[in-house]
């Protein structure tokens, strides 16, 4: 299918006191209509920073130091959005883009009724609209997330963990947007409810379409949704592949090393393996490899050379040792040359 959103060669640098941090380097991306991404990688790899490049909700000290994003209207010519205003931004926002944060606690407003939050985002995206046909229309979004609409009066703190981040989905779905960028949307609720919830966003997207950038530290969570799935460490995105070859065929030691750490939920408990070792300080990087220092598989040429991404069969990699093995790659193996 054509595609919707790109970023190429996009650099996000922290511009603060200690200095640049190099939060997201040399990212390449492309997402097509409807299709869903996932992006995974441990705390501090730069994921959401990454999102809010995307969605061009960055703020200051964040900075976009190089590359382009840009979007695919429909049947129109790309646009740069780093090159657009912050009027002409808020425009494409609101007709294309809508966003889901880890915590609705902190996006619903707690002093206004969820009627009021929805009727003004669907009217400002369709200005055309009644206040009594946005009142229905929000009512109707709420039911597909499974709460009547009857608590459209109510205010968020009324709800439930879980019912608030479903309001959230819904109230993101209100300007009928093409992309929906989600960022850690079910870590603040329970198992089961981040069961329930997933479900209803795959049922949502499989009946209107839209696009999704899904980000999270839980592989096992994205391999299960996603269309296609990128691993970020350390500022940059060490491997692409789609979920059939990440689950079983994952070319970079960090991938597996992910996998291992969080099983999927229809798996025996066992005691989680998490990665020995911390993420690389962005401000003091390894030369070579920002894995290196953590990777089992790790030789002198991983700690001289940085590896470029390379092809694979359905993505691409980026490491000197790209699927050289399986079992030793996991982590706690410990091999060294
Ligand atoms: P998490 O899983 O914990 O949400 P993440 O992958 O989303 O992590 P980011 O929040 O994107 O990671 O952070 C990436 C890097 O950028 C981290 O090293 C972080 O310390 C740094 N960073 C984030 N925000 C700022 C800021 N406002 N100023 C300076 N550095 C920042
Ligand atoms: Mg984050």
């Amino acid at each position: 299918s054509p595609l919707l959103l790109e970023a190429e060669g996009l650099d996000v640098t922290y511009v603060v006191e200690e200095g640049e941090v190099p939060a997201c380097r040399d990212i390449d991306i492309q997402l097509r209509r409807g299709e869903i991404l996932g992006i995974a990688g441990e705390s501090a790899s730069g994921k959401s920073t990454l999102l809010n490049a995307l969605s061009r909700l960055q703020r200051p000290p964040a900075v976009t130091s190089a590359g382009s994003v840009r979007f695919h209207p429909d049947g129109g010519d790309p646009v740069d959005l780093t090159a657009l205003s912050e009027d002409q931004l808020r425009r494409y926002r609101w007709d294309s883009l809508s966003i889901v944060m880890q915590s609705a606690m902190a996006s619903l407003n707690p002093v206004l009724r969820l009627e009021t939050q929805f009727i003004d985002v669907i009217m400002e995206h369709d200005r055309s609209m009644t206040k009594a046909s946005a009142r229905a229309r929000a009512g109707e979004l709420l039911e597909m997330v499974g709460i009547p609409s009857g608590r459209l009066r109510s205010y968020s703190y009324q709800l439930s963990g879980g019912m608030q981040q479903r309001a959230l989905i819904a109230l993101s779905l209100a300007s009928n947007p093409e992309i929906v960028f989600m960022d850690e949307p079910t870590t603040a609720v329970d198992v089961v409810m981040q069961r329930q919830i997933l479900t209803q966003i795959l049922q949502l997207q499989a009946s209107l379409g839209f696009a999704i950038v899904f980000v999270t530290h839980d592989l096992s969570l994205l391999l299960e949704i996603s269309d296609r799935i990128t691993i970020m460490y350390g500022g940059r995105i060490v491997e692409v592949g789609m979920p059939e070859q990440l689950y079983s065929a994952a070319q970079h030691p960090y991938t597996r090393g992910l996998r291992a750490a969080f099983p999927p939920l229809s798996e025996p408990v066992r005691r989680l393996q998490g990665i020995p070792g911390n993420p690389p300080d962005l401000l003091d990087l390894p030369t070579g490899c920002s894995f290196a220092p953590r990777c089992p598989l790790a030789i002198e040429r991983c700690r001289i050379e940085r590896p470029e991404l390379v092809p694979t069969a359905n993505g691409v990699v980026a490491c000197h040792r790209a699927g050289e093995s399986t079992e030793a790659a996991l982590p706690g193996a410990g091999a060294d040359e």
